[in-house]
């Protein structure tokens, strides 16, 4: 009996420790914004399901961090420092403190300056507008789920998905390494890596049970709506069928984990695989495998909610003598029919890009929140290839590390070593030289190793 008491009361403490607030804030526009996602300017028509500025705010033995994830492609990062500067402002909350992420829908808006800079009139200006209002719409998400702080206990599981997430680079018959060659293309060898398996589950509910916020991190590209209909893409269904179980008063917060060359495409069957429908079976999917690990889930014994950032200055690839001229012709057929090809739109863009930037450093911040000495959140500032988190994930000292892409601003992919010399879309597409993901991954294992029982 004195034992009972003894855990009891132990276990009450550690609970009364740990207070959560969760919010979410409609980001979506109005119709007839440009879209993000592919290299060619379309206008949306209309809205299929809301897009979100979600936020969630931990507070262990008195200090806090927040986590906040948009239905966006990317943020840049003039958006995170104005959004945290806001957060400063409107919450007890330091900027730094703050981990603002993109889910990389390719169904929400254009945001990032690279591509707006070819949309022209009215969709252009009314893009700017919205553009403008989003650190207020996330740094509202972090105000209200601040003001929601209520003591909960956190939960903790990784579960596994295989089905859903496929390599998409693939060695071909020619021996080149290409990007999404085609399905059932008889040139295919084999994918030259594997995806990552890991479903990342935090949940969080009250001591008398009530939910209040399912966390998801899974590495698989949001791009498999397509159209012109806003959508949050696969994490719409995952939200809406969590909810259908643990009730409308949770908020399930979805996050992109390494998955710059991580898609849905499966070469080897010929179904076709775009649209609402392969979104909804694809967030079914994923909600089957969060709604086994409830049943698997362990208490996290929380402690205080640290955070610890570096900022890098990443070597920027090169603009070879005579690209910027090709460069510029090239581009002048953006969202045009007849143009180049795609890859060399690619190629042009990333020159204009890297030459705007006069040669100068790529800045990136690392950052991390740990919740207790369990759970530990990396954030990194772009499409992340797998490898590079899986080995994130293997090198922590934390027993369940969540790695989120496109975290606090965006430098866009960032392959392995091995990949750069591969080339294919990513590569031809990143601005970071090679080795900048190991440099990425190297920080976040030092941060984490740092933050651990300190
Ligand atoms: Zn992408």
């Amino acid at each position: 009996m004195r034992h009972w008491v003894a855990c009891c009361l132990l276990s009450s403490l550690a609970y009364a420790e740990l207070r959560v607030g969760a919010a979410a804030v409609k980001i979506t526009p109005p119709v007839g914004l440009p879209l993000a996602g592919y290299y060619h300017v379309r206008l949306a028509t209309g809205m299929h399901d809301e897009l979100y500025a979600k936020a969630l705010v931990l507070e262990g033995s008195g200090s806090r961090a927040a986590l906040v994830a948009c239905d966006l492609i990317a943020l840049e990062g003039d958006l995170v420092e104005a959004a945290r500067q806001l957060i400063e402002r409107t919450t007890g909350l330091r900027g730094d403190r703050v981990m603002i992420s993109a889910t990389h829908t390719h169904t929400g808006p254009e945001v990032e300056r690279q591509f707006l800079a070819f949309v022209e009139g009215a969709p252009r200006q009314a893009a700017e507008r919205y553009r403008a209002e989003l650190p207020s719409r996330i740094a509202e998400a972090v105000r209200l789920a601040e003001a929601a702080l209520t003591p909960a206990r956190a939960w903790a599981h990784i579960g596994r998905e295989e089905t859903l997430a496929f390599y998409r680079r693939f060695r071909m018959k020619d021996g080149t390494v290409q990007f999404n060659p085609g399905k059932l293309n008889p040139d295919i060898v084999e994918p030259v890596g594997k995806p990552d398996p890991d479903v990342a589950v935090v949940y969080f509910d009250t001591p008398d049970d009530k939910p209040l916020a399912t966390y998801v991190n899974y590495a698989l590209h949001l791009d498999t709506v397509g159209g012109t209909e806003y959508s949050g893409d696969y994490p719409y269904t995952l939200a809406r069928l969590l909810g259908q179980v643990k009730g409308p008063g949770m908020l399930t917060l979805f996050t992109l984990a390494a998955a710059g060359n991580i898609n849905h495409v499966d070469v080897k069957s010929p179904e076709p695989q775009k649209g609402h429908g392969e979104a909804q079976r694809i967030g079914t999917v994923l909600a089957g495998e969060v709604l086994k690990s409830y049943a698997r889930l362990k208490p996290v014994v929380s402690g205080p909610v640290r955070v610890l950032s570096r900022r890098l200055e990443l070597p920027a690839r090169q603009v070879e003598p005579g690209a910027l001229e090709s460069a510029r012709d090239t581009a002048r057929w953006f969202g045009k029919p007849g143009g180049p090809p795609f890859l060399d739109m690619v190629a042009a863009l990333r020159t204009l890009d890297l030459a705007g930037r006069g040669g100068k450093a790529i800045p990136a911040e690392v950052q991390v929140v740990a919740l207790g000495e369990e759970v530990a959140w990396v954030g990194l500032p772009g499409e992340i290839f797998v490898e590079l988190g899986v080995a994130i994930k293997r090198a922590s000292p934390f027993p369940r590390t969540v790695v989120v892409s496109l975290a606090n601003g965006s430098i866009d992919y960032v392959p392995t070593k091995e990949a750069f010399a591969e080339g294919a879309y990513e590569v031809i597409s990143a601005r970071c030289a090679p080795g900048c993901g190991e440099m990425l991954a190297d920080a976040a294992i030092g941060l984490l190793r740092d933050l651990y029982k300190r």
